[in-house]
C-alpha cells in the first residue's frame, strides 16, 4: 500500500497541492498517495477528519485556511517556525505523535532567493500586512540575513504588537511596525511584499511610492490573479521586478515534501505548470 498524504482545508476543491505533490512523488520515484479533505464549517470538522484520517494510516498532511491554528494546537510537538507564527501549515503522524510545522515563510524565502535569484542578506524588507502569513514570514526573513524589518498594516497597533512580540526573536535583526503614514520615516525599501489579502478584494494596500528603491522586487502572496492592484502600484512606483505567490506555494510544498519523504524535489516542473503570465 502507497503511504498516504492530504490537504486538508474548507474550501478545498481549488487546492493546488494534489497536482504539486503529485509532480514530486511522480519526479522522486516515492510511492504516496495525495489526497484533498474538505474539514468542512462544522465546528469539530477538522479534529474529525484528521483522526479518521490517522486512523486510517495517513502520515502527514498539509494544511490550508481555515484549519491552520487548529493545526497548530493538535499538534503534540511543534517547530520554532510554527510556535512563532502561531499556526501549522504541515503535518507529520508518527505513532501518537503530532509534529507541526510551518513552511510558508521558508517557502517564500526560497522562491525569493533561489527562483527570483534575489539574496536576502543585507535587505531592507517591507511586509505589508500584520495577519498570519506576515507573522510566518519575518522570522525565515531574519534567518536569511535581512538588514532590516519593518511591518506596516492598514490597522497600526496590530502591527506594532507584532512587531514588539516578535522582535525579540529575531537574532538581533532589526524590526519595527505601524501604520502606512509612519514609512514616511523610512529609508526605499529593496523587497516590498503584499502579505495582506487587499488583492483578492481587488484592492492594493496603502504604501507610499517612495517605498520602494530603485530596483526594488515586489512580491504580492496573493496567486493565479494575474498583475495585481498591489504589483500595478509598484510598477508605478519604479518596482523593476514583480512576482506573485505561486513560487511560495510550489516551495513550501516541496519544505513539507522533503520533511515527509527525506528527498527534496525539483520544483521546476511545478513552477512552470502552476505559473500564470503577469499581465
Ligand atoms: P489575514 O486575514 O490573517 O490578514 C489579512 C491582512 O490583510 C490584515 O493585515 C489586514 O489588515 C490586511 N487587509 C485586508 N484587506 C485589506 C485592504 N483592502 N487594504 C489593506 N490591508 C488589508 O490573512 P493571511 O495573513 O492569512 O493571508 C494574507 C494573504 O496571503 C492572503 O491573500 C493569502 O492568500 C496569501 N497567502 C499566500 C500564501 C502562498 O503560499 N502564496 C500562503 C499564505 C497566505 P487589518 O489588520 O487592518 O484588517
Amino acid at each position: 500500500m502507497p503511504d498516504r498524504y492530504a490537504v486538508i482545508g474548507h474550501p478545498i476543491a481549488h487546492s493546488q497541492s494534489p497536482l504539486i505533490h503529485g509532480l514530486f512523488a511522480q519526479a522522486t520515484g516515492q510511492a504516496m498517495t495525495y489526497e484533498a479533505i474538505d474539514g468542512g464549517a462544522d465546528e469539530g470538522g477538522f479534529a474529525r477528519a484528521l483522526a479518521a484520517f490517522r486512523a486510517a494510516g495517513g502520515q502527514g498532511m498539509n494544511v490550508t485556511l481555515p484549519f491552520k491554528l487548529q493545526a497548530l494546537a493538535a499538534a503534540t510537538q511543534a517547530s520554532d517556525d510554527a510556535r512563532l507564527a502561531g499556526a501549522a501549515n504541515a503535518l507529520r503522524f508518527d505513532g501518537d505523535r503530532i509534529e507541526a510545522r510551518n513552511f510558508d515563510g521558508v517557502g517564500l524565502v526560497r522562491d525569493i532567493e533561489a527562483n527570483l535569484g534575489l539574496p536576502l542578506k543585507g535587505r531592507r524588507v517591507l511586509l505589508l500586512g500584520a495577519g498570519g502569513a506576515t507573522r510566518g514570514a519575518v522570522l525565515p526573513i531574519a534567518r536569511a540575513g535581512a538588514a532590516r524589518i519593518v511591518i506596516a498594516n492598514r490597522t497600526a497597533a496590530k502591527a506594532e504588537e507584532l512587531a514588539h512580540e516578535l522582535a525579540p526573536h529575531l537574532g538581533g535583526v532589526p524590526l519595527a511596525g505601524g501604520g502606512f503614514d509612519a514609512l514616511a520615516g523610512e529609508a526605499p525599501f529593496d523587497v516590498v511584499i503584499n502579505a495582506t489579502s487587499a488583492s483578492l478584494g481587488g484592492d492594493a494596500p496603502a504604501v507610499p511610492p517612495a517605498a520602494f528603491a530603485p530596483g526594488a522586487l515586489a512580491y504580492d502572496m496573493v496567486y493565479g490573479k494575474g498583475l495585481t492592484p498591489f504589483l500595478k502600484l509598484a510598477q508605478a512606483a519604479g518596482a523593476a521586478r514583480v512576482a506573485d505567490g505561486v513560487g511560495m506555494l510550489v516551495e513550501q510544498a516541496a519544505e513539507a515534501f522533503a520533511w515527509w519523504r527525506g528527498v527534496r524535489p525539483d520544483t521546476r516542473e511545478a513552477l512552470t505548470r502552476l505559473t500564470v503570465p503577469l499581465v
